[in-house]
């Protein structure tokens, strides 16, 4: 540390991924002085190794993949192969080549001032920046302090020689500027199949280990069945029941040995590790306001941070841990800005249900799509999550390539769509899709089950003909009968 000065602000964001970038949005509009303070790059993990560079990976899966759906377009793309240089030029092209000045350009458009270092709490309202060259910086928040500071990936403990065989995690799997000839995969969450998908269509042999016997857990149980037959069918070798006990990797640039529970080996060229997120919190001075270093940030609906007193410091994102999805820490966002400029003007905070300042849609059930081949777009609960909880409930499934627009959109359509009706209250409490171009529909189910729109209603809700979309009507007659 060479020198500190101090600087007084209204409020002080913590991380500046799309979660603090969209609360510091929120309080300079409201008129509050808010600087950011980031470690890393202004975008945070979603701009540069998580949703964006995945979701450009994937994007040339399934447009290849519509157009062999189709009798027409399948004989101009033929048998080819995708172009991986001109894949993974376009995916460095939606990261920015991994530089932020767009979005430090966009910060300075809207107000926000930007400090650059580690952050930490070091008390009441008060934060101070450690910069690269040891320099240190102290700022005081006038009103609150937004802790926005992400997750990072989880290793699982007790895996010989994990560490030594430099693993893969997100970063790598969205940023590899080559195709590794194996990759092993491990873990079957929304991670490992996007990413065997996508670096499976790219040209890697990809094997997928799935501790489990299931794909998509959380989702329901048909959307794992669609995915993993998908992924067989793109030549992944799918391992149900399997653990990774040991990995050995004597030179880094060469090739790991995975030792597996049953004693069989496999070699690949790199092995990705999605075996879950850990909160970023180890090392930002939790202890300095009486909370435990490295947890999850507990807060209420309105995201302020339980178990400190004075409501000041606030968390959203996926550092809070109520939905790790870049959509809803944008919604919490906007929840907690309105929130802290409430609390500024001396306004008492709406947290009623529909609340300006609760964030209680994530509660209801958060939208998600996993962008494989078929993709799955799922809102709200599953059936076995909703019987769980006791609601009298009736799941309708529907084979949507029975739908005219399905049939239309593409040859032998195969998908699956299933709502989950709260018969008692007479609302959709859940929805879950699977076939191609489901995700753009996801919307009209997270309307009908965060709006609880009850079913006499969406009845005259009348979806477009000939679209994919007519699912809809199928799914309230099998509840209305
Ligand atoms: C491979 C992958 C694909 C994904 N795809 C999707 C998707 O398609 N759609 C979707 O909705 N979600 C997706 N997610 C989840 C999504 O990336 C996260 O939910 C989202 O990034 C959370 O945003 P955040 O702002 O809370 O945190 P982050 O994006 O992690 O940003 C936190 C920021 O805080 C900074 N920071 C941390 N500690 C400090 C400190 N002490 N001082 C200063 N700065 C600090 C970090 O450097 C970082 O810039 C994906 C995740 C992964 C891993």
């Amino acid at each position: 540390m060479t020198s500190s000065t101090t600087e007084e602000y209204d409020v002080i964001v913590l991380g500046a991924g799309p979660t603090g970038e969209n609360v510091a949005d929120r309080t300079v509009a409201a008129g509050l002085r808010t600087v950011i303070v980031e470690s890393e790059l202004v975008g945070g993990e979603c701009s540069y190794w998580a949703c964006m560079p995945s979701k450009a990976l994937l994007r040339p899966v399934a447009a290849l993949d519509d157009a062999r759906a189709v009798a027409g377009s399948r004989e101009a793309v033929g048998g080819g192969r995708l172009d991986a240089a001109a894949v993974l030029a376009r995916r460095d092209s939606f990261t920015s080549n991994w530089k932020d000045d767009g979005q430090v350009q966009w910060l300075r458009d809207t107000g926000i001032e930007l400090v650059r270092g580690h952050g930490r709490l070091a008390g009441v309202r008060t934060v101070t920046v450690e910069a690269e060259d040891g320099s240190e910086r102290v700022l005081t928040a006038r009103h609150a302090v937004a802790v926005c500071t992400g997750s990072r990936p989880v290793l699982p403990t007790g895996v010989a020689g994990l560490a030594d065989a430099h693993p893969w995690t997100n970063r790598e799997a969205t940023g590899s500027a080559t195709v590794p000839k194996r990759l092993a995969v491990v873990g079957g969450g929304v991670v490992g199949v996007e990413m065997a998908t996508a670096w499976r269509a790219l040209g890697s042999e990809v094997v997928l280990l799935v501790r489990g016997h299931r794909l998509l857990p959380r989702m329901e149980p048909f959307a794992g069945e669609f995915v993993a037959e998908g992924l067989r069918e793109a030549g992944v070798d799918l391992r149900f029941g399997t653990e990774v006990t040991a990995l050995e990797r004597p030179d880094a640039s060469g090739p790991v040995v995975l030792t597996l529970g049953d004693g069989d080996t496999l070699t690949a060229d790199e092995v990705l590790y999605a075996t879950g997120r850990a909160p970023r919190t180890a090392d930002i001075g939790m202890e300095q306001v009486g909370l435990h270093p490295g947890g999850w940030l507990e807060v209420d609906d309105s995201c302020t941070v339980l178990g400190v007193d004075g409501e000041w410091l606030y968390a959203a994102g996926d550092v809070n841990h109520r939905a790790l999805l870049t959509h809803q820490g944008k919604y919490q966002a906007r929840i907690t800005g309105a929130a802290i400029a409430a609390r500024a003007q001396g306004l008492a905070l709406d947290t009623s249900r529909w609340g300006a300042h609760s964030a209680s849609a994530d509660l209801a059930g958060a939208p998600q799509v996993v962008f494989t081949q078929p993709e799955v777009a799922a809102v709200g609960l599953t059936l076995a999550a909703a019987e769980q909880l006791g609601l009298r409930v009736k799941a309708v499934d529907h084979e949507i390539g029975s739908v005219a627009g399905a049939s239309l959109y593409a040859d032998g359509y195969r998908g699956r769509a299933r709502a989950v009706f709260d018969l008692d209250r007479e609302v959709i409490v859940g929805a879950c899709l699977v076939g191609p171009a489901v995700a753009e529909l996801l919307h009209s189910a997270t309307i009908a089950v965060v709006g609880e729109v009850p079913i006499d209603r969406l009845w005259h809700a009348v979806p477009s003909y000939p679209t994919i979309s007519e699912v809809w009507l199928r799914l309230l007659e099998g509840c209305r009968g």
